[in-house]
């Protein structure tokens, strides 16, 4: 890191065969601010084609050397960085709460989650076993191995600045790959952090992992460069959409999960003392910031029912704290930069033109000194089609529809071109599984709030929330990061 010595502001570099190296960044740098405080953290350099061919030099002449090392040694590599991990996971979860903003307990949860992406991917002996047959023809036997797919490119998004790099990182090693990362250019410290622990692992070749900083153009180099295999991407619905074109274009696998619009179905028989708390931190958490967030509630059962319901989400969503992440016992931490919390009130302006009632309205919190805070808001409305429930808005702001029956429910959820997670709060287990099997979304929760699947399973979001087939984390990652070779031989 360059420091600079009047205003002690940091710019960020790249990793590179090893060295951490200045970006020659075409594109100048960008501002890194607290979206909290709005103090500037670090300058991050946005990395053009020059600082991309340099990683995927590196990448490409280490990776020989690593898929070489026996796959217990390469096992043990991702142990010792689990091991690095949980030491520092304390300030790896303060540099997620400065960056990106989400609070300091949420922010230990996703370091956790990453942390037990890496105890998934160091089983890797099991996970990379191939399957053989004998005896398809006279002394004819066939055999499958699974071999690494060559220099994977990882590029995330800034809403799970440490836990989505280590989605990627320790599965795409682990299969004897090497790496380039290219976290967010809005929160890029986390990684960084994780990066420089890589760097002090025994037994990882210079080059097997390499970091570059930046934005649009870096990953349009990362796509376009014939040394990148394999593109692993998480961000919003229309970058996958361009990185799945140009990958197919440039002849690279892929993999592309892409935004979300998740719905939380309330049967008249949910249990509101554990559905409302779910609901709030599902639809407030992060500041409505994740992938998983419902953003939806659908109220099903006679309008009584409904609007208890509802009164019951508005008095609580009206007594959550809002405020910086580092505060204690914040709900509703600020977004990433003041222009989201611009979109967010456009978003609301634009439901109120369009009829839409608004319950409870963020825009009286005023945005603090970072400018990015706003308090959650609920906005009811009966256009099953309007803006409002079927784009993601990825702030606190909570849409109401209503429905007679369950039928009507998932006809609803059904309609979104999103398909990444849902759930339904009943105490009918035949009201969750016929939601189970009908609702058309890749991750479902009955009666849990945000329904993140554990690393050993995959992150596996349908429709419009990925482009490709294979998921991030669990066997999807190893079939992702390895091709099959099938041999069959005659003795
Ligand atoms: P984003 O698409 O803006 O950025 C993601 C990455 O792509 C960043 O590294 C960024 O530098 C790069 N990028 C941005 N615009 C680009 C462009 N035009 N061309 C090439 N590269 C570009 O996403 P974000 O705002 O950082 O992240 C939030 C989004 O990610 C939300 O839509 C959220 O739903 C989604 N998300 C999805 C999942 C999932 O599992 N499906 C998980 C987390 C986040």
């Amino acid at each position: 890191m360059t420091v600079d010595e009047a205003t002690g502001v940091r710019t960020l570099r790249c990793y590179v065969g090893g060295d951490w190296v200045e970006a020659e960044a075409p594109g100048g740098a960008l501002e890194d601010r607290n979206p909290a405080t709005g103090e500037l953290s670090a300058l991050v350099p946005l990395s053009g084609s020059g600082d991309v061919d340099a990683a995927v030099r590196a990448a490409r002449e280490a990776q020989p050397a690593w898929r070489a090392v026996p796959v217990q040694r390469r096992a043990r590599v991702v142990m010792a960085l689990r091991e690095a991990l949980w030491a520092r996971r304390e300030d790896i979860a303060r540099l997620v709460t400065e960056d990106m903003g989400k609070t300091l307990p949420d922010a230990r949860g996703e370091v956790l989650r990453g942390i037990e992406s890496t105890e998934a991917a160091a089983g890797i002996p099991h996970l990379l076993k191939g399957e053989n047959l004998e005896g398809v023809g006279p002394a004819v036997d066939v055999e499958l191995v699974r071999q690494p797919v060559g220099v994977v490119a990882a590029i995330t998004p800034f809403n799970f600045p440490a836990m989505i790099p280590l989605w990627f990182l320790p599965y795409a090693i682990a299969c004897g790959n090497s790496v380039i990362l290219k976290p967010s250019e809005r929160d890029p410290r986390p990684a960084q952090l994780i990066v420089e622990l890589i760097d002090g692992l025994d037994g990882l070749p210079p080059g097997t992992v390499n970091l570059v900083h930046g934005g649009r153009d870096a990953v349009d180099a990362l796509l376009d460069h014939p040394g990148v295999d394999a593109i692993s991407f998480v961000g919003q619905a229309s970058t996958a959409r361009h990185v799945a074109e140009r990958s197919v274009a440039t002849g690279k696998r892929f993999q592309a999960l892409g935004g979300a619009k998740n719905s939380l179905v309330v049967m008249p028989d949910a249990d509101l003392e554990v559905s409302v708390p779910a609901m709030m931190s599902s639809a407030f958490g992060a500041a409505g910031q994740r992938c998983l967030a419902g953003s939806v509630a659908v109220l099903v059962g006679d309008s009584r029912r409904q609007d208890e319901v509802l009164d019951a989400l508005v008095r609580s969503a009206a007594g959550l704290s809002v405020g910086p992440g580092d505060d204690e016992g914040v709900d509703v931490c600020p977004l990433i930069a003041p222009e989201a919390r611009e979109r967010v009130v456009a978003a609301l302006e634009r439901a109120a033109a369009d009829g839409a009632e608004i319950l409870l309205d963020g825009r009286g919190v005023a945005g603090g000194p970072g400018e990015a805070i706003i308090g959650p808001s609920i906005v009811a409305t009966d256009d099953f089609e309007s803006d409002l429930v079927r784009e993601e808005i990825f702030g606190p702001l909570l849409a109401i529809v209503r429905a007679a029956d369950l039928d009507e429910a998932l006809a609803f959820v059904n309609g979104s071109r999103y398909g990444n997670a849902g759930s339904i709060f009943t105490r009918s287990g035949a009201a969750a599984r016929a939601y189970r099997l009908g609702a058309e979304a890749g991750m479902l929760g009955v009666n849990i709030g945000v329904a993140a699947p554990v690393a050993w399973f995959p992150f596996s979001g349908w429709k419009d929330s990925i482009d490709g087939d294979l998921h991030a984390n669990g066997p999807d990652s190893v079939d992702f990061y390895t091709r099959k070779k099938v041999v069959t031989s005659r003795w």
